[in-house]
C-alpha cells in the first residue's frame, strides 16, 4: 500500500500525463505534423556544438575511474570555481568555489535547499502563477505553501498582497524571473521592493528569510533586456541555476546553487545543502556534465528561435483578440482564456488540434499556457486553428 502522502501526488501527477497521453492520441489520429502540441516545456532547439565537442573530449581524454567515479558532494572543486568566476564577471558577484553546489539541474537545486532550511510548518511563500512543482517540492519537507495572489496586470508581483503574506513562520519566497508560465521579468524596481519589504519583515520578526531566485530561464530574456541578479539586492538570496532550458540539456540533469557569504548562518546552511545533495539521493550532480558546463560556461543554444515565436505568436493571437501579457523572457506565454473555466477551454482548443494548459495547473485560472519552444513551422502553422478557436467563442 503507497502511502497518503503520495496517493494525492500521484492523482495530480496523472493529470499531465494524460494531457501528454492525449497528445500522442490526437497526433495518431490526425498525424503528428497536424498537431499543435504546446504543452511541454522541453526545448526545441540543440544544443551548441561546443557541448558535443567537450562530451568527446572529455570522454576520449579523462582517466575514466576519475571521470565516472563519486565526486565530493558538492561538485567538483574546478567546475564550482568556474561557475563562481563566470557569475562574478557576468554580474560583479564576489563568489568562490565555497559558494557554489553543482545540483542535479533546478528541481533538484531547489529541493536540496528546502530540504536544508525548512522545518515543518514553515511558510514557503510563491507567487501565482507559479510553476506547479514547487507545491511537491514544498510538501517533500513538510512545509506549508502560502501563495501570494496574480498581479494580473504585469504578472509582476502584487506587493500588497506579498506584504500581507509574510508571517513569523515564513521561512522562504520562491521567485521566478523570467518566469513560468508568464515569461513575465520582475524589474529592477521590482526586486528593490521585494528585498525592502522582506528586510522590513525579517526585522519586525527577528527571522530570517530566504529568497530562492529560481533562474532557469535567465538568457531566454527578449529585446536584449537585463536580468537584475538578484543577491545584489538582497542579502539572505538562494540562485538556483539550471542549463536545461540555455543549452537545450533538460535530460542530462545539470543546474548550481548560488549561496553567498552573506547569507544569515551561512557555513550551517551550505554545510546542510551538502549533505542535503547527499541523502536526497542525488549523491553529487552527473560528473560527465559537471565537467562539460566547466568547457561551455557562457555558451548558450541559439535561443533567438523562441524570441521569433513570440513575436508570431503574440502578434498574431492579439490581433485575433485574445488578451494577453506580453512576454518578456521564456518561452512561455499566458493569454487569458475567452470563457471563465479554462480546463474547458483548453478541452474545447483540442478540436481545434490545439494543446495547451489551462491556467489552474498554475495557480492562475481563467488563463492558459503555450509552450512556444517548438519549430517556427508549427507556430505559423497553429495561428488557423487558434483564430478558429475564439472565433468559436465570438460567435
Ligand atoms: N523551475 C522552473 C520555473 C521550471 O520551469 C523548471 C522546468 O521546466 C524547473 C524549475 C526544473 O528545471 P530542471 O529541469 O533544471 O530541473
Amino acid at each position: 500500500m503507497i502511502s497518503e502522502k503520495m496517493k494525492e501526488l500521484v492523482k495530480n501527477g496523472s493529470a499531465i500525463r494524460a494531457m501528454f497521453e492525449e497528445g500522442k492520441i490526437m497526433a495518431a489520429k490526425y498525424g503528428k505534423e497536424n498537431i499543435y502540441d504546446f504543452s511541454l516545456g522541453n526545448p526545441s532547439i540543440v544544443p551548441p556544438v561546443s557541448v558535443k565537442e567537450a562530451i568527446i573530449d572529455i570522454v576520449n581524454n579523462e582517466p575514466e575511474m576519475e571521470l565516472h567515479g563519486y565526486t565530493n558532494n558538492a561538485g567538483y572543486e574546478d567546475v564550482r570555481q568556474a561557475v563562481a568566476d563566470y557569475t562574478n564577471k557576468a554580474f560583479g558577484t564576489n563568489l568562490s568555489a565555497g559558494n557554489i553546489i553543482m545540483t542535479v539541474g533546478a528541481a533538484g537545486g531547489l529541493n536540496v535547499a528546502l530540504k536544508a532550511i525548512i522545518n515543518p510548518g514553515d511558510e514557503v511563500i510563491v507567487i501565482a502563477p507559479y510553476f506547479g512543482e514547487y507545491d511537491n517540492y514544498i510538501s517533500n519537507f513538510d512545509g506549508v505553501k502560502v501563495m501570494v495572489d496574480a498581479d494580473l496586470e504585469r504578472f509582476a508581483i502584487n506587493f500588497e498582497d506579498f506584504e500581507r503574506k509574510i508571517t513569523v513562520k515564513t521561512k522562504c519566497v520562491i521567485i521566478n524571473t523570467p518566469n513560468n508560465p508568464t515569461g513575465a521579468v520582475y524589474t529592477e524596481d521590482d526586486i528593490k521592493k521585494m528585498a525592502e519589504i522582506l528586510e522590513r519583515k525579517q526585522a519586525e520578526f527577528g527571522t530570517s528569510i530566504y529568497l530562492f531566485s529560481d533562474e532557469p530561464y535567465r538568457e531566454i530574456a527578449f529585446n536584449g533586456l537585463e536580468i537584475p541578479y538578484v543577491t545584489k539586492y538582497y542579502r539572505n538570496t538562494i540562485v538556483g541555476y539550471s542549463y536545461s532550458k540555455s543549452l537545450s540539456l533538460p535530460g542530462e540533469r545539470i543546474g548550481y546553487l548560488v549561496v553567498p557569504s552573506e547569507l544569515d548562518d551561512f557555513d550551517e546552511v551550505i554545510g546542510a545543502m551538502v549533505v542535503a545533495n547527499r541523502i536526497l539521493g542525488f549523491v553529487n550532480a552527473p560528473t560527465l556534465m559537471q565537467k562539460v558546463i566547466k568547457k561551455v560556461i557562457g555558451n548558450t543554444s541559439d535561443l533567438s528561435v523562441y524570441e521569433e515565436n513570440k513575436n508570431i505568436l503574440y502578434k498574431a493571437l492579439t490581433e485575433m483578440g485574445y488578451e494577453c501579457v506580453e512576454p518578456k523572457g521564456t518561452f512561455y506565454m499566458f493569454p487569458k482564456c475567452p470563457i471563465a473555466d479554462d480546463k474547458e477551454f483548453c478541452e474545447k482548443a483540442k478540436e481545434f488540434r490545439l494543446i495547451v494548459v489551462p491556467g489552474s495547473n498554475f495557480a492562475c485560472p481563467g488563463y492558459f499556457r503555450i509552450a512556444y519552444c517548438v519549430d517556427k513551422a508549427v507556430v505559423e502553422n497553429s495561428l488557423e486553428s487558434f483564430k478558429e478557436l475564439i472565433d468559436f467563442y465570438k460567435r
